[in-house]
């Protein structure tokens, strides 16, 4: 099993105190290496000093031994001395060394100088420079010089006391001064997480305080924020498209109710009632339309996939026109369908649908007896272009905006008589918006008005249809 405190505080603060105990610990073994490596290099310069004075006070004894003049020097009792001929025979040893040797007579193959340590009995530590001199009558003589090493392993190992004692003050105190600064780093976080749990769906109004919008809590508020400003429109929306659906809905069922009823009260011919269940069903129609729209909307706000296939933009156009003919011959108009065989990867269904509305929006505005053209296009920069124009009173500057919005209407009351609900262009515009491409609404043309669907370049080629 892993250990893992929940707390980023503490998580904060033992990863702090693990990165700064190996740095102590690797800075204080750095510095204890260079102190012995000093105090050593120290040590040897004393000995290499204590060396060169004893050579030249090493004289001949009478015995044919060696002597040590003023070894007695209280300033050399820390020095040990030790003589040997190179045949192996003791010549001089300090009275302080007993028995002890500082490493014995000169081997055969012993190097002019040597530098080594050597351990008394006692445990005394001794450094010891070794050399073949020519000392008093030009005899040569194996001389072993020492010093003890105690002063230097005594500074070390006191350093090393108080380095192993520091240590984990040290690391106490910065795991303390680490957590209070980690509590401190993350206590705004804390405010936000509290001030964020009381936002809910009646309050989305509210917003994070942002206390230092340069640093990183503070682009977390604002970025937060941002997704609340988001997240209220949203609702807003939602709110607003739930009660003008119901509103519209509400509508058409009203008037169902009220023909019923009236129908209901008088004694009629059955003429009468015919006509009355006629109206009904009328309004059945809208709620059943309106109820349709209302899926599709809300298919397209759940993320509708298309299903795009290549296909002919200008049959598309002239199948969306055939089935609105019977509108537009009530009317007496005509639908001119025209343009190129351009033919784009596109999902029939919403593109038809989006066609559908556009023309019959043309139908309803446009005066009778008038035609309404509908032309496919490739477009010289690649995107393919289908525009319905109209004979209509066109849309006025104020209202152009809006007019995608759902359920935007210029004349509610007349639109609603003419069946719509302000959807229509919602619809069509979430079609072409899915297709990665937008509606236009032509405000230059001297005619009514002229919507145009402009799609995105498509890899398909054209055929020019005359
Ligand atoms: P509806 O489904 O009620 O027709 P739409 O979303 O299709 O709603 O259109 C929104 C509004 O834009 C309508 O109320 C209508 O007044 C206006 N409009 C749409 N198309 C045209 C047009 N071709 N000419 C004039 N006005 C139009």
């Amino acid at each position: 099993m892993r250990l893992r405190p929940a707390h980023v505080r503490t998580r904060l603060t033992l990863w702090y105190v693990a990165v700064l105990a190996l740095v102590l610990v690797l800075y204080a073994t750095a510095t204890l290496a260079f102190l012995r490596a000093n105090l050593l290099r120290e040590l040897d310069n004393g000995v290499h000093e204590a060396f060169e004075a004893v050579e030249d006070r090493l004289r001949p004894a009478s015995d044919g031994a060696l002597r040590l003049e003023g070894h007695d020097d209280p300033a050399e009792r820390s020095i040990f001395v030790e003589g040997w001929s190179l045949d192996g025979k003791l010549l001089y040893r300090s009275p302080r060394l007993g028995q002890e040797t500082l490493g014995g007579p000169a081997q055969a193959a012993a190097p002019r100088t040597s530098v080594g340590s050597v351990t008394l009995r006692d445990g005394l530590p001794l450094r010891v420079r070794s050399g073949i001199r020519t000392v008093a009558e030009g005899r040569r003589v194996m001389i072993r010089v020492a010093r003890s090493e105690e002063q230097l392993r005594h500074e070390w190992r006191e350093l090393l006391l108080g380095l192993t004692l520091g240590l984990p003050v040290a690391i106490v105190i910065a795991a303390w001064g680490g957590y209070w600064l980690a509590g401190r780093a993350l206590a705004p976080l804390d405010r936000m997480a509290r001030q964020a749990k009381r936002i809910s769906a009646d309050n989305l109004q509210d917003r994070l305080a942002v206390e230092n919008p340069d640093d990183e809590l503070g682009h977390l508020a604002r970025v937060f924020n941002h997704s609340l400003e988001r997240l209220e429109q949203s609702f807003g929306q939602l709110r607003r498209f739930t009660a003008d659906a119901s509103h519209e809905l509400r509508t058409p069922l009203t008037a169902i109710r009220a023909v019923g009823e009236v129908a209901l009260q008088e004694r009629a011919e059955p003429a009468r009632y015919r006509e009355a269940i006629g109206s009904m069903l009328e309004e059945v129609d809208r709620v059943a339309r309106l109820v349709d729209s209302l899926l599709i909307l809300s298919r397209a706000d759940a993320g509708a996939v298309l299903r795009k296939e290549p296909h002919s933009l200008l049959e598309l156009a002239r199948g969306a026109a055939a089935l609105l003919e019977i509108l537009a011959e009530e009317k007496g108009q005509q639908i001119e369908v025209e343009g190129d065989d351009v033919r784009a990867e596109v999902d029939a269904l919403a593109l038809r649908r989006a066609l559908i509305n556009l023309i019959d929006n043309a139908i309803k505005h446009s005066p009778r007896e008038r035609s309404i053209s509908v032309k496919v296009r490739r477009a010289p920069s690649g995107e393919n272009v289908i525009e319905v124009e109209d004979d209509g009173p066109g849309i006025p500057q104020e209202h152009r905006t809006r007019i995608f919005e759902r359920f935007y209407r210029i004349d509610a009351a007349r639109s609603r008589d003419e069946g719509g609900a302000g959807l229509g262009l919602s619809i069509a515009n979430w079609a072409v918006l899915a297709h990665g491409g937008r509606i236009e609404l032509d405000t230059e043309s001297s005619r009514g008005s002229t919507f145009r669907i402009v799609l995105p370049p498509s890899a398909i080629g054209e055929r020019r249809v005359s």
